[in-house]
């Protein structure tokens, strides 16, 4: 979870005074009671209300509640708006928990426009081979999986730039069709005009 938190901060420090602003104004609005921290049920409440279920699994709020005191404070509440921005709400598809740290997702899962979500694995599970999933799962952890979605964007634009290579070549072919036939002359004999 440091590494999370290290981002959120990082993150928070990088927002315009007007964003900074409104997660204040966003805390303050889960606050109910304004006793300066929010609650589980606080939490819960504004979850439901955003329609982020998923957010307010109990594993989350445990690893948002950095200091275990029950609730959270605006600096553990920054690390909640930093993940809620950055669609960083994993769980681990094995055992349920968020995944705060080191993870590993299948790649295909990952890759595949057709696959409905990622599949993702805290080490635990990937480690004691405790998930089923496809026979042929290739598995990386997430820094890694970073760097070969790079690899694999930076050969996409060359696959794209193949295909508009073909089309600007079939094109050529239809024109030098036309001015191979009627069209040489002028363009106001041209059948085709
Ligand atoms: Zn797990
Ligand atoms: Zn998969």
């Amino acid at each position: 979870m440091e590494d999370i938190r290290r981002a959120a901060e990082a993150y928070y420090e990088n927002l315009s005074d007007e964003k900074k602003r409104n997660a204040r104004f966003s805390f303050n609005e889960i606050d109910i009671d304004g006793d300066g921290r929010i609650n589980l049920h606080e939490y819960v409440e504004y979850l439901k209300k955003d329609n982020n279920t998923v957010l307010t699994h109990p594993s989350l709020f445990t690893a948002l509640d950095k200091d275990g005191d029950g609730s959270l404070d605006f600096e553990e509440t920054i690390v909640l708006y930093y993940i809620m921005q950055s669609g960083r709400a994993l769980f681990c598809k094995c055992c349920d928990t968020f995944l705060a740290d080191v993870y590993f997702s299948c790649f295909q899962c990952f890759c595949l426009d057709e696959s409905p979500s990622t599949y993702d694995l805290c080490c635990a599970c990937y480690g004691g081979k405790r998930f089923t999933h496809h026979d042929d799962a290739v598995f990386w952890d997430n820094y890694t999986l970073l760097s070969q979605s790079r690899s694999l964007a930076l050969e996409a634009p060359v696959q794209k730039r193949r295909n508009v290579l073909e089309k600007i070549g079939m094109i050529v072919q239809v024109t030098g069709m036309v001015v191979g036939g009627a069209c040489l002359v002028s363009s106001s004999s041209c059948s085709i005009m």
